[in-house]
């Protein structure tokens, strides 16, 4: 599906100041939030725009992107909205709280669990993963391992010892945010004694020193499409560092670095190839035998061709990876003259010379003396 501008999702100007940005992205999210509209796919992927919209006009760094390159700038930086519904309450809770209060909407008791600490998406986790040459044109099946937090298994990321639990932190009652008033003004702001998390420990787990977490070694088989090049990421959902409180998983990105082939010289998904012919092969024309991608085809060199022929098999390059069918082979002769000759070449094209000087048609031999 083509996706629509944001400044049309939001129903603002392109000249919105952020505050007319937040309004209207407060009135889309009434409006389409999933509690109020439960089991609605319509108004769960206008939620998803709406917010995606918004994430993406309420911050200047993203927005100026966008003014300029639009949304293949802001694809083209990595950036690629929401996975799906938890995702946006986890990035969103503090704009949700301000909308609505504390928790993730108007309608529920709240989204975030009881104790006040809040659901955090884990990291996002990248890995370069070296393929060669082949790989890219054919695509390939690769394992990959990397060290990545786990929830610990003791605590099951609980951080207090099993057995022994968190109490909800006194200075901030469990919401993890205190609300201080100075004259007209009330700031809320982290607290500082459980530091967000609305408990506190009292017992940490042994296993992981009451982080929560411990490291784990992790295989993965990933599958590298055809067609790839260098700077590709692929991304594997829900494949990163564990979310805590109950959050999603941040996703793994793998990003390709393709070794360049000793044949081909890659442009996209064309194909070039240097190809060398002696000036009697060029002169005379001839066939010759052509490592294309998948066999050996024959290719007909033309009498009379010139350094710098380019014969293209259309179809012989790299799998498009955005669109239809294939890229082409290029096949480029360079001329090459031979700097040692023997006796017999050397006699010939003296011969050669002789004849040509007669035939001057082009006027080559006019200026030379002998
Ligand atoms: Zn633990
Ligand atoms: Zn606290």
């Amino acid at each position: 599906m083509e996706k629509r501008d944001y400044y049309e999702v939001l129903s603002v100007s392109k000249s919105a100041s952020i505050e007319e940005i937040k309004s209207a992205y407060r009135k889309s999210a009434l409006k389409y939030h999933p509690d109020r509209n439960s089991g609605n796919k319509d108004a769960e992927e206008k939620f998803k725009e709406a917010s995606e919209a918004y994430e993406v006009l309420s911050n200047s760094e993203k927005r100026s992107t966008y003014d300029r390159f639009g949304h293949a700038g802001l694809s083209g930086q990595g950036f690629h909205g929401f996975s799906d519904v938890n995702d946006i309450f986890t990035n969103f809770s503090s704009i949700f709280e301000e909308f609505f209060g504390f928790g993730g909407g108007p309608f529920s008791a709240g989204r975030s669990n009881r104790s006040g600490s809040r659901a955090r998406r884990g990291a996002d986790l990248q890995y370069d993963l070296q393929i060669e040459f082949e790989e890219a044109v054919f695509g390939a099946e690769r394992e990959i391992e990397f060290e990545r937090a786990m929830l610990c298994p003791t605590c099951k990321g609980t951080k207090s010892k099993p057995g022994s639990s968190s109490t909800p932190c006194k200075t901030c009652a469990g919401f993890g945010q205190i609300r201080q008033s100075q004259g007209f003004f009330s700031i809320q702001t982290t607290c500082p004694s459980c530091y967000g998390e609305g408990t506190v420990i009292k017992d940490p787990c042994k296993e992981c020193r009451g982080r929560g977490i411990t490291m784990e070694k992790k295989t993965l088989s990933i599958k590298v499409p055809p067609g790839v090049d260098t700077g590709l990421r692929l991304r594997v959902s829900g494949e990163g560092e564990p979310g805590m409180n109950n959050g999603p998983a941040g996703d793994l990105y793998v990003v390709l670095h393709v070794k360049e082939s000793e044949e081909y010289i890659r442009e996209g998904s064309d194909l070039i190839l240097l190809q060398q012919l002696n000036i009697a092969q060029a002169a005379l024309g001839c066939q010759l035998k052509i490592k294309t991608l998948e066999k050996e085809e024959i290719v007909k060199i033309p009498p009379g061709t010139q350094h710098g022929y380019i014969h293209t098999i259309r179809g012989g390059g790299v799998q498009k990876l955005k669109g239809i069918g294939r890229g082409d082979l290029h096949i480029r002769f360079e001329l090459v003259v031979p700097k040692k000759l023997t006796k017999e070449q050397k006699d010939l094209l003296e011969r050669f010379l002789e004849i040509s000087r007669e035939n001057d048609d082009q006027g080559f031999f006019k200026k030379m003396f002998f």
